[in-house]
């Protein structure tokens, strides 16, 4: 929610890409998009794809926060042109501030009449005509986890929506135990009012903290629920989360996932071709798949046909790998390789665990711990077990031999 800036001032640190704020990385220009509900029809996937291989490198992916993103633009101007074909289409936002409201995050596995949808837009049409939200730093967003089971408790974001354990409401800030109850008729003032409270934060303004969980980690950020105006609500828990869902078939559609999360503009042009006819809208989900509802079950084995992953014990399952080098100018080290020699090496028992390859000590693909994290550096391989890029690495400058051996090691001992 801040002005629009050149896509040439990329390599500034917190910045966000959108399609009015294209990101530099080692393969060009990222261009973001935030379909409205994260629903892609099947003309808009072609014209993705055709948008992605004329003016990028052809390469998609959906982001941890259901995002779109085009990658390997040449140019600003190329970045310009794509962005007006996709406005056309209204898949781009009229201006930067608009796509900013957008920021917010539902399940896309429940049903197109759940409540959830209904409140998501109703979240995004009062940001946008919030002006104290314009302060907010870019990457700042919502997040609406009222399904039942939850399946968005890994999924990042600021301010969170949550479902109690008796069906309720609750409104919660990211890194906070404590929630507040609410309902479907005050949510989304209440989460604005936090929203704005975090914007006036003197820490935030002062530049301090970006995020929401880091402010209320460091403790700073104790008195915001009271500085929101919410200080009187009955103070409750979200309910238990349940599991992200796996790749395939289910009775309710399938979940058609991206390697790495990412795929390529001819798979787009296929899936449109094997959709065609049906009125199964494919919507973008947190995991980096598209959910496809409705979906006949047999499709499962053409998707796969086309490169998405569909069989819920496929290697690449349970790993998660940044872009890395080449293609991000940060990355140290080939992570999408190394994923796939790792998926080969390691039991199916540790990849549920959780995997993650980092091209560099950002950690972008992933924020929640991981049994073991990669992380690339000018020296090698930093290897951390059962935490995050930010934990102490059990092994530092390792060579890629020598890491594939301690993961097996740590995988025998488990
Ligand atoms: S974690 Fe990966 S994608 Fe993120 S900056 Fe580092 S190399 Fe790039």
């Amino acid at each position: 929610m801040s002005t629009p800036a050149p896509a040439s001032g990329f390599s500034r640190k917190g910045w966000c890409p959108g399609a009015w704020r294209p990101m530099r990385s080692g393969d060009g220009l990222i261009l973001r998009l935030r379909p409205p509900g994260g629903r892609i029809t099947i003309p808009d996937l072609r014209r993705i794809a055709d948008g992605a291989a004329r003016y990028g490198n052809a390469v998609i992916e959906i982001t941890r926060r259901a995002a779109l993103q085009i990658r390997g633009i040449a140019d600003e101007d190329d970045a310009a042109s794509l962005r007006a074909d996709l406005q056309a289409a209204s898949l781009v936002d009229d201006d930067a501030q608009a796509e900013s409201a957008r920021q917010v995050v539902h399940d896309p596995l429940t049903a197109s009449d759940h409540p959830g949808l209904a409140l998501e837009r109703a979240l995004v049409d009062a940001a946008r005509e919030d002006p104290a939200l314009a302060a907010l730093p870019a990457k700042f967003g919502f997040l609406i986890d009222d399904g039942a089971p939850r399946r968005l408790a890994a999924t990042p974001s600021d301010i969170r929506i949550e479902r109690t354990g008796d069906g309720g409401l609750c409104l919660r800030a990211a890194g906070c135990d404590e929630a507040v109850a609410i309902t479907p008729d005050n949510a989304v003032a209440h989460a604005l009012a936090l929203a704005r409270a975090f914007a006036r934060h003197p820490a935030v303004i002062a530049g301090r903290f970006h995020r929401m969980k880091a402010l209320m980690a460091s403790g700073e950020g104790a008195g915001l629920y009271r500085d929101a105006g919410l200080g009187q609500l009955r103070r409750i828990s979200p309910a238990d989360p349940g599991a992200p869902p796996r790749p395939g078939a289910s009775e309710n559609g399938t979940l058609a996932a991206l390697p790495f999360g990412q795929i390529g503009a001819q798979a787009l042009h296929d899936l449109a071709d094997l959709l065609a006819g049906s009125d199964v809208v494919p919507s973008l989900t947190p995991w980096r798949a598209l959910w496809l509802p409705g979906a006949d079950p047999a499709l499962a084995e053409a998707l796969a046909a086309i490169g998405f992953i569909t069989d819920p014990d496929d290697p690449l399952t349970g790993i998660d790998a940044c872009p890395g080098a080449p293609a991000c100018a940060s990355g140290m080290i080939e992570t999408h390789a190394l994923a796939r020699e790792l998926a080969a090496a390691l039991p199916p028992a540790m990849r549920d665990r959780g995997i993650h390859i980092s091209g560099c000590g950002k950690g972008c693909a992933r924020s929640a711990p991981a049994a073991l994290t990669v992380i690339g550096t000018a020296q090698g391989h930093d290897l951390v077990q059962n935490g995050t890029v930010s934990d102490k690495p059990v092994a530092q400058a390792l060579s890629r031999a020598a890491l594939i051996a301690q993961c097996n090691d740590a995988a025998m001992r488990q």
